[in-house]
């Protein structure tokens, strides 16, 4: 745990986005990071993500970047080797995917979750894992299109039925279907939290 994941809300000004490496079945998908990166952007809030040029990652990145938004990329060394990176963005890299991590919520004021696969639930239950510990407290929106994270809400729900989680819980993940919604999900919650 580093220092800085524990550290204090004070609005949001950097937002960490995970998503998918791939850009999805459904073209509303890329679709939703290309006007999520625009909107991080046109908030003057910085977009921090996993690095690189592939799939959901490369749209929502390039898009902040094209509308004039600061965007860091945090990749590991061998991701670089294999995938490249996105030019006029800062890129960092770390040693391993933990140390990935770690920087990807470190440098987050806020964290929005679109859709994605395994890599992007990892990261996504990791989050509220730590959360749940109190190891921070920043707020987490989910934000999806065909309601693409429904079954991971219906899974927490039978947690919660199951006894194995709190009711309040569910209050550390905003649900939300619009760039706009999820941003003010942040915000509102950043204010909450702090
Ligand atoms: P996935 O949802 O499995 O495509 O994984 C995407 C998430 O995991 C991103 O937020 C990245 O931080 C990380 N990740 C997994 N695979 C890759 C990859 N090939 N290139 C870059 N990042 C990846």
């Amino acid at each position: 745990m580093s220092p800085n994941t524990r550290k204090k809300m004070s609005g949001i000004t950097s937002v960490t986005v995970y998503c998918g490496s791939a850009n999805g079945a459904d073209p509303r998908y890329p679709d939703l990071a290309h006007r999520l990166g625009i909107a991080i952007a046109k908030r003057g809030w910085r977009t921090v993500y996993g690095g690189g040029n592939v799939g959901l990652m490369g749209k929502v990145a390039t898009a902040a970047r094209d509308n004039g938004g600061k965007v860091l990329g945090v990749m590991p060394h061998f991701l670089r080797d294999l995938e490249g990176v996105l030019d006029g963005i800062e890129n960092r890299y770390t040693d391993n995917m933990h140390q990935r991590k770690q920087a990807l919520l470190d440098e987050a004021d806020g964290l929005i979750v679109l859709p994605g696969g395994i890599g992007t639930l990892e990261e996504a239950v990791e989050t509220l894992s730590w959360a749940k510990l109190s190891l921070h407290r920043k707020p987490m929106a989910f934000l999806s299109e065909n309601n693409y994270w429904a079954p991971f809400f219906t899974l927490v729900d039978h947690m919660i039925g199951g006894g194995f989680l709190p009711e309040s819980f569910r209050q550390l993940m905003a649900d939300t279907s619009s760039p706009e919604a999820a941003l003010d999900a942040l915000h509102q919650r950043a204010i909450i939290l702090d």
